[in-house]
């Protein structure tokens, strides 16, 4: 999940552009545009920090440690839910899918599935290792959480079904 400074909203606008207002802390949407649900979540996912944080600044270490289990278990069904919250499948008519950390979209025939071999489009880092043209990847999970700017998927790897 995307919790890097600078998040934005990136919730579809009547223009259809992304929204562009920054994301503070666990928020999923702006104001304008987070539902009841995306508050809860992330009222809920901060309060999970906070009891974190007094946790740990408590001296009882047997008391401490459970309790940090049983935050770290929270936190990570927090995370998975907003994660669920935050998950969108579809991008202007095109599928998006995550090839290891990234976000793309596939504008081709047919819906891509997870473990689908596919062509990616070239980058910097790509072309210093292997030199220009596209890059084999493995759909690694169907939707994404990011917001922001997705390529796009060139096409199915040769050989692939
Ligand atoms: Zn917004």
């Amino acid at each position: 999940m995307e919790r890097a400074e600078g998040r934005t909203c990136g919730r579809a606008t009547r223009s259809g552009s992304p929204c562009k207002v920054r994301l503070h802390g666990a928020d999923l949407a702006c104001s304008r545009h987070a539902s009841e649900q995306d508050r809860t979540l992330a009222e809920a996912y901060q309060r999970g920090w906070n009891e974190g944080f007094q946790a740990a600044s408590r001296s009882s270490e047997g008391l401490q440690n459970m309790r940090a289990e049983r935050l770290e278990r929270r936190v990570a069904d927090l995370e998975r839910q907003l994660d669920e919250a935050s998950r969108y499948y579809e991008y202007g008519g095109d599928q998006v899918v995550e090839v290891g950390r990234y976000a793309y979209r596939w504008p081709g025939l047919g819906r891509l599935e997870v473990g689908d071999r596919v062509l990616l489009p070239e980058n910097w880092i790509s072309q210093m290792k292997h030199g220009p043209g596209p890059v084999e990847g493995v759909v690694t999970k169907l939707g994404a959480t990011y917001r922001g700017e997705l390529s796009v998927i060139i096409g199915r790897a040769p050989g692939a079904g």
